[in-house]
């Protein structure tokens, strides 16, 4: 059907637009956005909806703690509009990726805002990460408690990448997990908002307007949360996952969580640790052992081996899930972890 001539035309149009025609000046041109991992991903698009292009470096299941950039990602980035990052040293990457391709766009930090839990907050089981520091170091986190603390997250995750880089699990001054706290990701919508609207202003109140419908549905499902978490007995709180994740869902809900994995993936659980989780779990000491869906689980089907304890489900900590899976937008995979948690916990 095709005529050649109408071929030629067709393709001459095409690059014509391309090369004529610059994001700004054309409206409804969706503006190309990176969004780093799929939990930032979804929000990005709640909120930037059809106006944006995004594209997510590590996608659903993926592992963000040991996320290789590949050239590709860099071509992206370089050619985005807006970078969301999460910050707190999450993305230890990051930096090896804009140096391949020099990134010349907006950058929001998601994580910009929040009261950051310092690391090695975890261990202190009651409330008040304020004093917790001292204690709780035994275990084996030597270095990196004392610097950092003070000087705000503002200027603190920039550093943070540099000594962060090798193990920024063990040496980071954050738990980067930040995004299980719902109060926190309406920060974090908050930031993606503003971000959105200050490079396309022309569709600033289309940004808001998704924003507000998605601060509200984080709302009510804080509120659904709360009851539920609320009804757990006191003395069935404590559980092991294989990677810590959860450090501000914990703190939300009065939990504490064991993991011989560390804040991040990239450490094995050492020997001593793991026989720590043993003695605890045969203390009776642990209510219930789970699984995560971006580790290797090994570990924690042996740990339920020996221990007799059972797998209380799977919890989804630094990733969504496949469409066919049931955490694959933010609002389903808290709504999967309360209630995989509640009910291996509850009464
Ligand atoms: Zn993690």
């Amino acid at each position: 059907m095709h005529s050649v001539q109408s071929l030629l035309t067709s393709i001459t149009a095409t690059v014509a637009l391309t090369l004529s025609v610059p994001n700004t000046s054309w409206a409804d041109d969706p503006i190309p956005v990176v969004a780093t991992f799929s939990v930032l991903g979804d929000m990005v698009k709640r909120i930037g909806g059809e106006h944006i292009s995004l594209t997510t470096l590590v996608g659903a299941d993926g592992d963000t703690h040991v996320y290789q950039p590949t050239p590709q990602a860099a071509r992206v980035v370089a050619e985005a509009d807006v970078l969301f990052i999460n910050g707190l040293g999450f993305e230890g990457w990051l930096e090896r990726l804009v140096e391949a391709a020099p990134f010349a766009g907006s950058l929001v930090v998601a994580t910009t805002g929040i009261e950051p839990i310092a690391f090695g907050d975890h261990d202190d089981h009651e409330e008040g990460h304020e004093e917790g520091h001292e204690e709780g170091h035994e275990e084996g986190h030597e270095e990196g408690h004392e610097e950092g603390h003070e000087e705000g997250h503002e200027e603190g995750h920039e550093e943070g990448h540099e000594e962060a880089t090798d193990h920024h699990g063990e040496h980071g001054a954050f738990d980067p997990h930040a995004w299980h706290s719902f109060t926190n990701a309406i920060i974090y919508a908050n930031n993606i908002a503003a971000g959105l609207a200050q490079v396309d202003p022309t569709n600033a109140g289309f940004y808001y307007q998704n924003h507000q419908i998605f601060v509200n549905e984080i709302r009510a499902l804080k509120a659904e949360a709360d009851v539920i978490m609320a009804a757990l007995p006191i003395d069935k709180r404590t559980v092991v996952t294989p990677h810590d994740g959860f450090g501000y869902f914990a703190d939300l809900y009065n939990l504490r969580f064991e993991a011989p994995q560390g804040l991040s993936t990239e450490s094995e659980a050492s020997a001593a640790d793991v026989a720590k989780l043993i003695l605890l779990i045969r203390k009776q000491e642990i209510s219930a052992v789970f699984i995560e869906s971006i580790t290797d689980n090994r570990l924690m089907e042996q740990i339920a081996n020996e221990t007799g304890a059972v797998i209380g489900g799977k919890l989804y900590s630094d990733a969504l899930s496949s469409e066919d899976q049931p955490a694959s937008t933010y609002l389903d995979m808290m709504r999967h972890n309360t209630k995989t948690l509640s009910q291996a916990l509850g009464d």
